[in-house]
This record gives C-alpha cells, structure tokens and sequence, in this order.
C-alpha cells in the first residue's frame, strides 16, 4: 500500500512537471495557442522581414545559376554536396571567429526543445568542413573538391542585393596546398562568372601570410594602433585593435580608413614561402589573362583566411559590390578536430548575380496542344505524354475551347509550336501544326508530329536562353 502511495506521489510530481514544461519551456507554442488559432481564421500570413519568394523570372536566374555552376564545375571534378541547414552555434563561434560582426551580431541562433543552441548557418564553409571531417574522405589522403548551393541566413538590415535568407554558390577544395591549387579555383570561378554572361569583373587579391608570419605582422600592427590616439578609430575597431587588428584595415568607417592607409602592410611581412607562394598564384592569373588588382586592404570578414584571399568586383553595380569572394584556410580543418589538411574556397552571393542577370529566361515551350473537341482530349493527353518522353518541352490545354482563344493562350506562353486537335483530326488519325511565328499551319500524320516539331533535344544549360 506504501509503495503504491509512493507511486503514486511520483507520477504526479512528474506529471505536473510536464505540464510546467508544456506551459513555460514551449512558450511560443503555447503563445499561439493562447490566441487561439482557428480553423476559421482566413486572415493572410505574411512572410517574414528580409525573407522573399522567387517566382519565374527571378527563380529562373537562380536555376540558371545553379545548373551554369552544376555543368561546369563537373568538368573540374568538383562533386555537389547537400548539407543541414542547421549547425551547432560552436560550430560558427570557433570557425568564423567569436570577433566576427558576423558571430557577434548577424546569427539567427536559438535554442532547441531540449535547449541545445542551434544557428542556421550564416556560410557555408564550416558546414562543408564539418561534413568533410564527418567523412571518409578527410582520412583518404586524396585532393578533394566539392560544390554546395543553397540558402544561408543573416539578421542584418535589407537593403538592395541583401536579404535575411540568401543564396550561394560554394565551392571547396580540400587536401592542397600549392599554388596550382589556388590557381585552378580562381580560374574557375573567374570562368563560371564568364559563363554566367559577365564581363566587367576584376578581382582583388591578397595575401593574409600564414602561422609563421602572421603574429609577427599582427604584433607590429597592433602596436602601430596602439600609438595612435583612440578617437581616431570607431568604437568597433577600438576593440579590435587589441583582439583582431587586421580587421580595422577593411573598416569603411572614413577615420579607420585614414588610420589604415599609414598602417603597415601585410605584404610587406610575408614570409619567403609566403611570398613564393603568392607570386606563383598571380603568375597563374597573367597565364590565364585573370584581370588582377593587388589589394593590401582585402581582408575579409571571417578570421580563417590565411594566405590567398580574393574577392571579384562587378563594374555593373557599384564600386563596392563583390559578387564572389574567398580564400585560403589551411588551419581551419585542423582547429575543428579534423586532420591537418589544407583548403581553399569561394562563394557566390547570388543575390548580387541575380541583379546582373536580369535578362534570363526559361527556354520557351516547344509546343501547346489545343483540344478543340471534349472526343480528342484522350488522344491529345496520350500525345504530350509521348511527345514529353521524347524530350519536347509542352503543355496541353484542360479545357476545350475555340480555336482563336486557344491560339491566343498558345501566344501568351510564347511556344514555337500549337499543336491543334479537333474531331476532324481524331478520325483522321492527324494534327494540325502551327508554326506561331510564320502563322503556316498544316495537317501532319500523329506519328510523324516529333519530326513536325523538329528534334530539337536540348540539354539543361539550354533551357535558358540569354536576353
Ligand atoms: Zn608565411
Ligand atoms: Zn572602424
């Protein structure tokens, strides 16, 4: 009987527990529910600030962009990887850097349901890095190359070319560490951004050093900041004058700008292999005919570049607009508990591409079918379906209609071909083909409609047509 009491006692101290967890820790469920969300509630939602949906034709540049960068990053052996989303906040705070504006003030972090704190990735290199040192590759030895293109999320201010969720193209290679290494990802990406149709870039490059020559480059900066009389720095860079004196050199700040113009510079402390190392990488650049432009100041925003970093300005937006960026960061795989394995990467702000690359669009249709009689709308189905197996880009029209609305709708979606059929032509066993920029049109045989349409087999790259 005692036991049973006892029992008894602990199931409700455990049930009330549950309860006050419901209540408090699940808070925001329990918020909305507070409200009472009702089934007959048909008020809109709104998305959230700094969000956006893409339809057609912004989604079509961002498909362009992805399938341009799939194609051609195949021919370098580059595999495409999918990773979370979600990370462990750790992961970020020690790969980008706790200093960073990014870790310090632009995560989206919170906590899980059992109270782990999770942040949704602001980049993708340290996702990739994780993943890498996951698998089996990071202990094979071998060079390893990989390609990533998805979502990633900041809390910063929206503005033009800047959104809380945005998109990248991102490319690592793993497991090198020469200058050939350096040299075959810059010539990629410069060639990617050519594919992608632009031509006013430059790319602004630097060289960070490395473990040996850094400290020695910071300490003298370090001290150079010191020297100066606080105000002349903004309340930022007064800090990291002390934890993080190189990013005061990339501060847009006007005063940290003069600052950084008298202040020591780190090519000019590179170490020998540091400095063979990047006069081999430019050397590869002239081979290329990259269009290069030393840039002391470049030092990027996250503290795991070593060596080569690099950015590509496009003359089409603005002074200050990079639409790629990256670098070297040979310590980064070691720092996460990986091997010693060297590595270099880029990324792609789609966002700011997508601004130079209004002038994509999807391929248009190969053909509509117009039904022209409720008798022929099983044979018209069967048809598309074989015309869609052969590789012809199409649609059917659902509802029977007359020719002169049909033909106007074939017009609107800008097909090259209708394809029209009525009673006649269903007992004739025929189609009717209408070529929609000559207006000729002429009665075909139903077997012979794919040599009618032209077989005009198109590979994905050619699914978009430029402007
Ligand atoms: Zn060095
Ligand atoms: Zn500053």
């Amino acid at each position: 009987m005692g036991l049973d009491l006892r029992r008894f006692a602990v199931r409700t101290v455990y049930r009330l527990l549950l309860n006050y967890i419901d209540k408090n820790v699940y808070s925001p469920l329990t918020r909305l529910s507070s409200r009472r969300i009702q089934r007959s509630d048909m008020s809109r939602i709104s998305k959230i600030k700094g969000f956006f949906d893409l339809f057609p034709p912004e989604s079509t540049v961002y498909v362009f962009m992805e399938e341009t960068a799939r194609q051609m990053f195949a021919r370098y052996a580059y595999q495409e990887i999918k990773i979370p989303i979600l990370e462990q906040t750790e992961l970020f705070a020690r790969s980008i850097g706790l200093e960073t504006d990014v870790v310090q003030k632009e995560m989206y972090t919170f906590q899980d349901r059992k109270g782990r704190s999770l942040t949704m990735r602001p980049e993708a290199t340290a996702g990739v890095i994780r993943a890498y040192i996951d698998s089996p590759a990071s202990g094979s030895g071998n060079v390893s190359r990989y390609f990533t293109a998805g979502p990633m999320f900041r809390y910063e201010r929206p503005q033009k070319g800047r959104a809380r969720q945005f998109h990248q193209v991102n490319v690592e290679m793993l497991g090198e560490d020469s200058a050939f290494a350096d040299g075959e990802v810059l010539s990629m990406l410069w060639s990617y951004l050519q594919n992608l149709g632009l031509h006013k870039l430059n790319m602004q490059i630097n060289s960070l050093g490395c473990a040996k020559c850094r400290p020695k480059f910071d300490a003298g900066l370090r001290k150079f900041l010191a020297g100066l009389d606080q105000n002349s720095l903004c309340t930022d860079c007064q800090r990291r004058a002390m934890s993080n004196p190189m990013r005061v050199l990339d501060c847009k700040s006007q005063g940290c700008r003069e600052v950084a113009s008298k202040a020591p510079l780190i090519l000019d402390s590179l170490c020998t292999e540091c400095r063979v190392h990047f006069r081999h990488v430019l050397e590869i650049l002239e081979n290329f005919n990259i269009d290069y432009e030393l840039n002391p100041y470049l030092v990027r925003g996250l503290d795991y570049y070593q060596r080569t970093t690099f950015e590509v300005i496009s003359a089409d937006i603005g002074a200050q607009s990079a639409v790629a960026g990256g670098g070297r960061y040979d310590g980064l795989v070691r720092d996460l508990g990986g091997p010693d394995v060297p590595g270099i990467g880029f990324a792609c702000g789609m966002e700011r591409l997508a601004l130079l690359l209004q002038n994509i669009q999807e391929r248009p249709l190969d053909f509509y079918l117009a039904v022209l009689h409720q008798d022929a709308m099983e044979k018209a189905m069967i048809l598309t379906q074989r015309l869609r197996g052969k590789g012809f880009h199409g649609e059917m029209g659902f509802q029977v209609k007359s020719i002169k609305s049909q033909l106007r709708s074939a017009n609107k979606k800008n097909v090259k071909t209708c394809l029209l059929i009525g009673l006649d032509e269903l007992k004739g066993g025929q189609v009717q083909v209408k070529d929609m920029s000559t207006g000729v049109q002429r009665a075909v045989s139903q077997e012979d409609v794919e040599q009618a349409l032209g077989l005009n087999l198109k590979s994905r790259a050619e699914n978009f047509v430029h402007h």
